[in-house]
């Protein structure tokens, strides 16, 4: 897939989903010129109402604010910070073939570089554009951990599981260092041109809730101060392996996921300092930990290059027959956090309010959708593609469909809500933090509030479930 380097002449480079000059082979490649143009294209197609085709097809937004919001401060922070090495961050709003096309000519390119995506959306985009250019557009990888020519099978060979996949990559294969960021040489002369506003793009800027678990900055610098703080400053990666199934605070976790999947951090990047970490602080479980979370998301990459489109199917990779149900009031009262189950709208609430959810918090929120309410599964995922900080396709449509049951795993994997409830929020301190009307409510009771006497629950101005909590799916 690396191409070979152009020496001389001029290039462009099309930053998409990899908005950061470290560790960025694109860009390595494409500075190996005399000029170099970096450019990124705000394509509207990706905001406002899409449909989301195939069988059984709905419309829904694309992308929400939250996902806006930081996706045009990663944009402006990569110009401040091209800015800062002499060059400059061309944008333009409209299609990626046509601007893409006429700046070729414009500057006589000899050559667009671009890292290419599994994903069936992303590579039509690609392949429209490259039909389009007037220069050959080279495609490099960029955004997983294990580059794929260095899998020990070719794609359509890797496992369908996931424990033999990480196991075959630990064993045979190795991550490459991080490419060094390059000098980067002069630009043509070419407008900058504006960042757009959320407003440009048809989307409402909601305020950030003061709930939210941290304040994601999208962009380079806010992702690097957030690996450094994670690691070093507070030192939490030593017990990530105790704490990832928090659902409250900033540490719990690495966060890094809405930098990961924007690029404006690349997982290279952080396995180098992991392994710095392990050198100079401590190699532990939850060291390793970090890492096998990073190789679930290679997997669900390389499983998008392998099945495509397969994934957005009802019945999935698996081609399950699941008569799942259409119904727009239960739908509705999931996406607003009205279920009458605590766990679940605290979940749901969290999402609307902050753009951000607890990996425990997503797996029971998809799990009551998919196997308690049995709603079609994709519509549910197509809500958190527009309100996800840190949506990408295949981590949210492959861990989807794993949970309703029709990805990769051939268990059943229905949670039973109001088991994880008690079990991952004990005092109940999650569910009242995002639903106020149960505040002094004793933790137990808080989870089930069906429980109280008529006269208490008309005081409690919470909804009554919308389905028999003796029904609840799940074996835990
Ligand atoms: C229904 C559902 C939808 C999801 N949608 C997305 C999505 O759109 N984008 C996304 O990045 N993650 C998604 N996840 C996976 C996971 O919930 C998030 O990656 C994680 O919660 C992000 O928080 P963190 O960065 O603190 O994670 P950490 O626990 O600190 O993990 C470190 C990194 O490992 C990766 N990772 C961890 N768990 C998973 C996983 N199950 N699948 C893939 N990668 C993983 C992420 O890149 C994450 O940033 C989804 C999970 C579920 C159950």
């Amino acid at each position: 897939m690396a191409p070979d380097a152009d020496a001389g002449g001029t290039t462009l480079l099309w930053l998409r989903r990899d908005l950061r000059c470290h560790d960025n082979p694109a860009l390595a490649a494409a500075a190996d010129a005399d000029r170099l143009l970096p450019v990124s294209v705000v394509d509207p197609a990706g905001y406002g109402p899409a449909d989301f085709g195939g069988p059984r097809s709905f419309t829904y937004e694309k992308t929400g604010s939250h996902r806006t919001r930081f996706r045009l401060d990663a944009l402006d922070d990569l110009r401040t910070r091209l800015r800062d090495r002499g060059s400059d961050l061309v944008v333009r709003r409209g299609d990626p073939a046509s601007v893409l096309s006429d700046l070729v000519d414009r500057v006589d390119a000899d050559a667009v570089h671009v890292h290419t995506r599994p994903t069936p959306e992303e590579r039509a985009v690609e392949e429209r554009v490259a039909g389009a250019l007037s220069a050959p557009l080279v495609r490099h990888w960029g955004h997983t951990l294990y580059h794929p020519d260095d899998l020990p099978s070719d794609v359509s060979g890797i496992d369908d599981t996931y424990t033999p996949f990480r196991k075959s990559v630990e064993s045979s294969a190795s991550v490459r260092a991080p490419a060094p960021v390059p000098t980067i040489p002069d630009r043509p002369a070419v407008d900058p041109g504006e960042i757009p506003t959320t407003t440009d793009l048809g989307v409402d800027s909601e305020p950030v809730d003061d709930r939210t678990a941290m304040a994601f900055e999208g962009g380079e610098t806010a992702a690097l101060d957030r690996l450094d703080a994670y690691l070093w400053e507070t030192d939490s990666l030593r017990e990530y392996k105790q704490t990832r199934n928090g659902l409250v605070g900033r540490d719990y976790s690495s966060k890094f996921s809405p930098w990961l999947n924007e690029g404006c951090l690349s997982p290279r990047r952080v396995s180098a300092e992991i392994d710095a970490y392990e050198e100079r602080r401590v190699e532990n479980d939850s060291t390793y930990w970090l890492r096998f979370e990073l190789i679930w998301r290679d997997f669900f990459q390389f499983q998008f290059a392998k099945h495509g489109g397969t994934f957005f199917t009802p019945g999935g990779i698996r081609r399950r027959e699941i008569a799942w149900r259409d119904d727009e009031t239960a739908f509705g009262r999931w996406k607003r956090g009205e279920t009458g189950i605590p766990f679940v709208d605290a979940g749901m609430r969290e999402l609307n309010a902050t753009g951000y959810l607890s990996n425990r918090a997503r797996q029971n929120v998809a799990s009551f959708l998919a196997n308690d309410l049995r709603i079609d599964w994709r519509k549910g995922a197509a809500y958190f593609e527009t309100r996800l900080i840190d949506y990408d396709p295949a981590s949210n449509y492959g861990n989807w469909a794993y949970v309703a049951g029709v990805g990769n795993d051939s268990r059943n994997r229905a949670f039973d809500v109001l088991w994880q409830a008690h079990r991952y929020d004990a005092d109940a301190a999650y569910v009242r933090r995002w639903l106020p009307e149960l505040d002094g409510l004793a933790p137990d009771v808080a989870h089930e509030p069906w429980t109280l006497p008529d006269e208490e629950r008309a005081r409690v101005n919470y909804p009554s479930p919308m389905i028999d909590p003796a029904t609840l799916s799940g074996d835990g």
